[in-house]
């Protein structure tokens, strides 16, 4: 037989449950706002790339079609739009994945700093039409290993080099660092010397769909979800990422991986 509660100490049940409630509640509330918001963004995002180029068509169909150079431009253009959804399905794709918890993380031992070079090269072309340069800092070349899931780290940091190139400055620098943080840890530091950010930006840039400037973004074929998805990847590893940026200054993304030591 259970003792007795007093009258205060039943109500203090009560309360706590009322409170615990309440804040599941909330919880809900929030949920229910950030769906509503993550689907009014997606019909934009998906709306904007769709009627341009609908409207390319349309003049083209309306008599641009007679002239070669108009209807170069158009067709370019609507090309450019249609690879942008694409690179959209795709990244929500991904993102979806990542949030319905069915990604799973396959941890190995590699070098972070070959893996670097690795995306280096892959964006070496890229980066090449603003000639920016890539380089990993003097002092960080000492191979340092990490355990990790190379080919979401791969993602991590294609997503991060190539947004050192898109908002960098033309004859600009990317430069990686690496640190042996307490033995246990390893920091990676994606720098820039590009356009930078505003210190009230810098809370928000992991968010769904936040941009600084939503019509730059677009224009160089952004989707608005690449750091949301290099932060569900580091979220998953259970490590941290975050930016330090200044405007015309530049940006650096830092985040830490397992060194795989005890
Ligand atoms: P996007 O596809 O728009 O690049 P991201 O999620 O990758 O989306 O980045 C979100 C926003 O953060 C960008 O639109 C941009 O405003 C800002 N941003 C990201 N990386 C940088 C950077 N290296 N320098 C300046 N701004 C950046």
């Amino acid at each position: 037989i259970l003792p007795l509660k007093t009258i205060d100490e039943v109500s203090e049940d009560v309360e706590k449950w009322a409170q615990q409630k309440k804040e599941e509640l909330e919880v809900l509330r929030k949920n229910e706002a950030f769906r509503k918001e993550f689907l009014l963004n997606l019909s934009h995002e998906l709306k904007t790339p769709i009627f341009a180029v609908q409207g390319y068509i349309h003049t083209l169909l309306d008599g641009a079609l007679e002239d070669p150079q108009v209807n170069r431009m158009f067709l370019k253009n609507a090309t450019k739009n249609i690879d942008r959804l694409c690179r959209l399905l795709d990244d929500l794709d991904e993102i979806s994945k990542l949030e319905s918890g069915e990604m799973t993380i396959n941890p190995e031992t590699f070098v972070i700093q070959d893996l670097t070079r690795d995306v280096f090269d892959t964006l070496s072309l890229k980066a090449g039409t603003k000639d920016i340069k890539f380089s990993i800092k003097k002092g960080c070349e000492a191979p340092l290993h990490v355990l990790a899931d190379k080919e979401k780290i791969r993602q991590v940091l294609i997503n991060l080099v190539d947004n050192s190139i898109k908002y960098g400055k033309a004859s600009g620098h990317t430069v990686a660092s690496f640190y042996n943080m307490d033995g246990k840890r390893v920091l990676v530091e994606i720098s820039d010397d590009g356009i930078g950010m505003m210190e009230d930006h810098l809370p928000r840039v992991f968010e769904r769909f936040y941009r600084t400037d939503k019509a730059r973004s677009r224009d160089i074929g952004g989707t608005g979800l690449g750091l949301a998805i290099v932060k569900h990847i580091m979220e998953a590893h259970h490590q941290t990422i975050n930016v330090r940026s200044k405007p015309d200054i530049g940006s650096t993304f830092g985040f830490t991986l397992d060194s795989g030591k005890e």
